[in-house]
């Protein structure tokens, strides 16, 4: 017997699985990393072969055979296959759920990789001269054509060539059937990064002193694994330190994979890499159709591409020579995937990095505590970059106290007047909002009544284009009600803002309809309703960087990755929310927010003005925040965190059921909480340094899309205790009758405790 193969099959349990080679092992080796078709149940699933064993706990005649290898070759280098596997145990994953993640959708449905192949056209072997000499006394130019084509090219044209010249598939047949040509496949040609010359398409910029040590630390230690915390401000000139740190590493023959969040992908980020090399650079991100996202992943896999740019899911990317992986804002929330695998792909790189031992470089302006306290532990490299590179100044920050003003729209008579301001000198003011829509909640003026969401605990959000009420979180929607649903009274406002309402306000104010004169001040609303179309937000974009005065109004999309250099006022409507929302990390995210908008002002020579509008001037953590920087607000913070026990100071994995019917819900983590004590206390895996077991509680939004969630905390100072339990918790959970009536997942180092 060759062996017993196991495999990683895309189903919802925590194992692999043992299949019999297939019964006709004609062509290919049996290597881990190659996919394999298998049955299962009464289905067929495309695997990934793990191992060979000699044994399984499967008894011999009960293991079915494969069906088929598709692969000669593996699809995954061992490092992806490590890190995959490594991922799905860290994360208390499947381990087909972790390929899936991995692997381009194409391949997981079994797409045939040997068809990557080109067809090309050459003479016939065996040519029949008689064939030729009739094809040139027939009237059939445009195959005489093709023929002297193919002719002069023995060694065979590509069919993408010929089609370019407009030489369709039936003609060619045509010439086939004469028997004077004949298809042949050959593997696509391709040119490897390293070969475009030169490497640099523009020269780079002489680095300041801090740019220049960063680089050196970053560069200095060749083929090994190094973490480096780049801490600077926006516009201290990080991208300019990625960019000639990629250059050394493509000069080493080495590909680079940069990182970037979701929505931090803009055009103006992608050209600067454009601009400066002259090596592909592939994108990948959540907009490509499966062939796009196959292509790109291929041309890295065959070092075609220099440069990798990717968002999340783009850490699994294989690299045919790695060099150095690059996490630009690292602090970002869009790098930890909230449903399936809940990974952090930024937690990835790390770990990546270690497997193929090159650095890894994590940049922000804002480092989440945990990376911070990494750095202060020495496990990262601390490097900062303290000035704005060029000659453009920091902003001013500056509180607004909205306590007893008379507020239009929301925003405080200075912050009115400072918008004034800035019009009239000719240049642009950016208003921060994180709430689209028109308000909040709409409200009976008779009974208070405010109208909910009929299948979340939330409030329904007014729009006012189109006209309905709408639901963020499962985007119910219904018409504005004639009366309350309570009292029946007509009187029912809008209470509260959001981003429609301020730039109606704005509008009003600064840029009256009235108005027809040239030169009237645009107001631009940037969110993800007005940016629905598909080039509606890069002629917003364009807008605003023709540079004429305008009101830019918008939540955190327009918050990353932009550079508005004519904006010199940034207001920030309301600070307070975030600081008190029941999340532990609200400050911390609140805090990183105001300084990554307040980042878009003054980036040229014109310096920032950014008021920050508040009910609660007194909060430290805001007064710490604005007179003495991130460094002072994010130590306050850490320092709270570790008198309390919490992250990064102790390690959480988070277990959440969901069901229509709460009965259950609540049940099956009743029993979970009770498997884990005993575990504890059976396995010691208890005390000061043990783990901790917190719940079940209902979660804080407890009902969303119509169903109930409650929530067990595991909670430890030490990451050890806290995985053995789930090793053992977790195959018990899978066991629990009441799986069959909910659905439940585990979140390990959750960012996201709604
Ligand atoms: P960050 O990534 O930290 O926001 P950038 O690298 O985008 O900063 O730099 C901000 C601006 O300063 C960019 O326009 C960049 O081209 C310019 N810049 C960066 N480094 C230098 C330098 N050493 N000399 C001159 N200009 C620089
Ligand atoms: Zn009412
Ligand atoms: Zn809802």
């Amino acid at each position: 017997m060759t062996g017993i193969l196991r495999i990683a099959l895309p189903v919802n349990l925590r194992r692999l699985f043992d299949y019999l080679p297939p019964r006709s092992l004609q062509s290919g080796t049996l290597t881990p990393g190659i996919r394999v078709r298998v049955p299962f149940g009464s289905r067929e699933l495309v695997g990934i072969l793990i191992s060979l064993e000699t044994e399984s706990e499967v008894p011999e005649n009960k293991l079915r055979p494969a069906h088929a290898l598709l692969d000669e070759s593996p699809i995954l280098p061992p490092s992806l296959i490590k890190l995959t596997l490594w991922a799905a145990d860290y994360y208390h994953s499947p381990a087909g759920d972790t390929f899936s993640q991995a692997l381009p959708a194409l391949l997981r449905q079994g797409y045939d990789l040997a068809r990557e192949v080109h067809q090309f056209w050459q003479p016939a072997a065996n040519l029949d001269t008689q064939a030729e000499q009739a094809l040139l006394r027939a009237r059939a130019p445009r195959q005489q054509e093709a023929w002297s084509l193919i002719k002069q090219h023995g060694d065979g044209i590509s069919i993408e060539a010929l089609k370019s010249m407009g030489f369709e598939r039936p003609l060619l047949k045509n010439l086939e059937n004469r028997g004077l040509i004949e298809p042949i496949e050959k593997a696509p040609e391709f040119q490897l990064f390293y070969e475009h010359e030169p490497l640099l398409k523009s020269s780079p910029y002489v680095l300041n002193e801090e740019q220049a040590r960063a680089l050196e630390s970053i560069t200095c230690e060749g083929e090994q694994f190094s973490a480096t915390l780049l801490h600077g401000v926006t516009g201290s000139g990080k991208t300019e330190v990625y960019l000639q740190a990629i250059a050394h590493t493509l000069a080493k023959k080495q590909q680079a994979l940069v990182l970037v969040p979701e929505i931090g992908l803009t055009p103006q980020t992608l050209a600067r890499f454009r601009d400066r090399f002259n090596v592909p650079v592939v994108v990948l991100h959540s907009g490509l159709t499966d062939r796009e996202r196959l292509n790109g992943w291929l041309s890295a896999r065959r070092g075609e591409a220099g440069i990798v740019i990717a968002t999340r899911s783009g850490i699994f990317t294989p690299l045919l020579h790695p060099g150095i992986i690059i996490v630009d804002e690292e602090h970002d929330l869009s790098y930890k995937q909230q449903d399936g695998v809940r990974y952090s792909s930024r937690d990835l790189a790390l770990y990546r990095g270690r497997l193929e031992s090159i650095p890894v470089v994590l940049g922000t302006a804002t480092p989440s505590l945990e990376t911070l306290h990494n750095s202060q532990t020495h496990r990262f490299r601390y490097l900062q970059l303290r000035q704005r590179a060029g000659n453009a100044r920091p902003p001013v920050l500056e509180l607004i106290d909205t306590r007893n003003q008379q507020m239009t729209g929301g925003l405080a008579p200075a912050t009115l007047s400072a918008v004034k301001e800035t019009l009239k000198q000719g240049q642009q003011v950016l208003v921060f909002l994180n709430r689209r829509g028109y308000a909040p909640t709409l409200t009976c003026d008779n009974c208070g009544y405010l109208i909910d969401c009929p299948n979340c605990d939330a409030h329904l959000t007014l729009h006012k284009t189109p006209l309905h009420l709408h639901c963020h979180h499962c985007d119910y929607h219904q018409g504005i009600p004639d009366q309350c649903p309570n009292c029946q009274s007509r009187e029912l406002s809008p209470v509260g803002q959001g981003t429609e309402r301020t730039e109606e306000i704005l509008e009003q104010l600064f840029a009256p309809r009235e108005n027809k004169r040239k030169g009237r001040v645009d107001v631009l609303r940037i969110d993800r309703d007005s940016m629905r179309k598909k080039h509606s937000f890069q002629e917003t974009i364009n807008k605003i960087h023709q540079g004429n005065p305008a009101i830019l109004v918008g939540t955190q999309m327009l918050a990353k990755g932009h550079h508005f250099p004519a904006v010199t006022l940034v207001v920030i409507v309301n600070a307070d929310t975030g600081f008190f929302s029941a999340d532990f990390r609200g400050a911390e995210k609140t805090g990183q927010l105001i300084l990554q908008v307040a980042g878009r002002a003054g980036r040229a020579e014109k310096p920032g003005q950014v008021l920050i509008q508040t009910g609660n001037p007194d909060n430290p953590q805001l007064q710490s925040l604005i007179h003495h920087g991130y460094d002072a607000f994010s130590q306050d913070i850490l320092n709270q965190r570790r008198s309390i026990g919490l992250p990064p100071f102790s390690h959480i994995a988070l277990i959440t059921s969901e069901a229509t019917n709460p009965q259950p819900v609540e049940e099956f983590l009743n029993n979970t909480a009770i498997v884990a004590r005993e575990l504890i206390e059976a396995e010691n895996l208890g005390g000061p340094e043990g783990v901790m077991v917190m719940g079940p509680m209902p979660a804080p939004m407890e009902r969303r899309q119509g169903r109930m969630r409650w929530q067990l905390h595991l909670q430890a100072p030490n990451r050890k205790p806290l995985h053995n339990l789930l090793y053992r918790l977790l195959p018990v959970m899978e066991q629990d009758p009441f799986t069959r009536k909910l659905r439940w997942s585990i979140d390990i180092d959750p960012q996201d405790m709604s």
